[in-house]
């Protein structure tokens, strides 16, 4: 089967040839040919299955006969990357057509925003939170569109998107195609799609399970061995680019230092960073400038890179969907990859989930020559937080009970967009500071208490306000 057979507008199909897609994958061949007919598509697909041409492709054609500069189509996705990558795949797929394509999303100038949208566009890839800025300003002018595309439904929910996503519906014709992509299909995206679809077409690529191309295994190891035997994973292996999961921004950051220390082409994804710098860190990522990210689930949402080879959970993830999220950015569209995580005693029942949802064991595995025997540090672990003394000599103790990290987290955390509330730099402060003088191995709390880290950086549920915003 090849494009030409959907009998896309020329202009479109001649954006196919240019960004070189020869067969369509799995996802695209059923929904495509639902979309031009019209239809409301229900799509049950993970990043990585070509979703994101499932949908821009038939718009595309859909709008490349109308007026211009009205917004047309309308694309809500979870986190400012995964807006901006869809932005740059339906540009990329638009080009000769004339139509463009924008983002909107917080942690950015909204009057740089505001600009663009006077200037017209045909579609705007948004961020609910920040869209709902711009719709209660009087800024954007929904009443023209025709597609509406909810990306990542289930993440979009984690987030605590839904109400925003509701207000937003609001705003639109009621007359107009609806299209909704979810990796995942719990109750409450099931409830959303039947709110919002009618007489959807269900395209799925598979169930929950990741892509076939993938190979997973499981390295037990102790908490304290995990860098060590990361690095002897790295050394044994080949790979080409590396995608680590840890379940803190702490960790993400401290781990991608210890890497960069060693000699890696390293860099680290987190929530603490500012616009530019998680940009730069995701281009050289794309660029191969970086061989290894390390991220948290929430800052690595989405990232489409198409050569990662290897994806390793240096911490498992909280549930077998995150699994499923996070290998889904390696074995991308017909590319093998490799999907390794370390896995502790405490994560046997996590284990047991995700092998249910893969439908088969995963592979253990112990790395030869390696020493498993070294015993952990006392009291200490590998990630614990650096010693609270240099804080108190600055002064600068955190409240009561707090960790001095929800310091450097603005108000409500917002782990995806830090550069709104603080000051220029504000990413680089103190908490940063802190956070490299505990470079050593082992500082004096035990790792346990990095965990009120995660929750604001890695791995969110729903109702959690740092997550809520994020896509302001
Ligand atoms: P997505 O699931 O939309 O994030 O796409 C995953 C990756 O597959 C992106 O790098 C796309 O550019 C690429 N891709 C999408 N469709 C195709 C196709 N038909 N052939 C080859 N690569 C594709």
């Amino acid at each position: 089967m090849e494009f030409k057979q959907f009998n896309l507008h020329p202009k479109v199909q001649a954006g196919v040839e240019a960004v070189g897609y020869q067969t369509p994958t799995p996802i695209q061949l059923q929904a495509i040919p639902a979309v031009i007919a019209g239809q409301d598509v229900l799509g049950l697909a993970q990043t990585g299955t070509g979703k994101t041409a499932a949908f821009g492709l038939p718009m595309l054609h859909r709008l490349v006969e109308g007026h211009r500069g009205k917004v047309r189509g309308l694309v809500l996705a979870p986190t400012r990357e995964l807006a901006e990558q869809i932005n740059e795949s339906l540009n990329a797929l638009a080009q000769q057509t004339r139509l463009k394509s924008i983002t909107v999303y917080g942690g950015v100038n909204i009057n740089t925003q505001i600009k663009k949208l006077k200037e017209g566009t045909d579609i705007v890839v948004a961020c609910p939170g920040r869209l709902l800025d711009h719709i209660s300003q009087g800024t954007v002018d929904l009443s023209g569109v025709e597609v509406l595309v909810l990306d990542e439904a289930d993440q979009m929910f984690d987030m605590g998107f839904l109400p925003d996503v509701r207000k937003i519906l609001r705003a639109l014709p009621g007359k107009r195609q609806n299209l909704m992509f979810s990796a995942t299909m719990p109750d409450d995206i099931r409830r959303l799609a039947h709110e919002i679809l009618c007489r959807p077409v269900t395209v799925q690529v598979s169930r929950t399970a990741p892509a076939a191309t993938v190979s997973h295994a499981l390295y037990p190891v102790g908490q304290h061995l995990k860098t060590p035997l990361l690095f002897e994973l790295l050394k044994h292996t080949d790979t080409e680019s590396v995608l680590i999961f840890t379940k803190t921004k702490y960790r993400a950051k401290r781990l991608g230092e210890q890497l960069e220390k060693s000699g890696y082409k390293a860099t680290s994804l987190q929530g603490n960073l500012s616009q530019n710098r998680r940009q730069a860190a995701l281009d050289g990522f794309r660029d191969g400038t970086y061989q290894i990210m390390v991220a948290t689930d929430i800052a690595a949402r989405g990232i489409d890179v198409s050569l990662i080879s290897h994806v390793i959970n240096y911490d498992i993830p909280d549930t077998p969907e995150a699994y499923t999220h996070r290998i889904g950015r390696t074995g991308r569209a017909a590319k093998t990859g490799d999907a390794f995580t370390m896995v502790t005693g405490e994560d046997e029942q996590m284990v047991r989930s995700i092998e249910r949802v893969l439908g088969a064991k995963i592979e253990r595995r112990r790395v030869e020559g390696f020493d498993y025997t070294v015993p952990a540090p006392k009291k200490d672990e590998e990630f614990a937080r650096p010693p609270r003394e240099p804080q108190r000599r600055k002064q600068a103790a955190p409240a009561a009970g707090k960790p001095a990290e929800a310091k450097s987290a603005p108000a409500g955390g917002r782990p995806s967009q830090p550069g709104n509330s603080r000051g220029p730099g504000a990413s680089r402060g103190p908490g940063g500071n802190r956070h490299q003088s505990g470079q050593r191995q082992g500082g004096n709390r035990p790792a346990g208490q990095g965990a009120g880290e995660g929750q604001r950086g890695g791995a969110q549920r729903p109702g959690n306000h740092a997550a809520r915003r994020s896509g302001r």
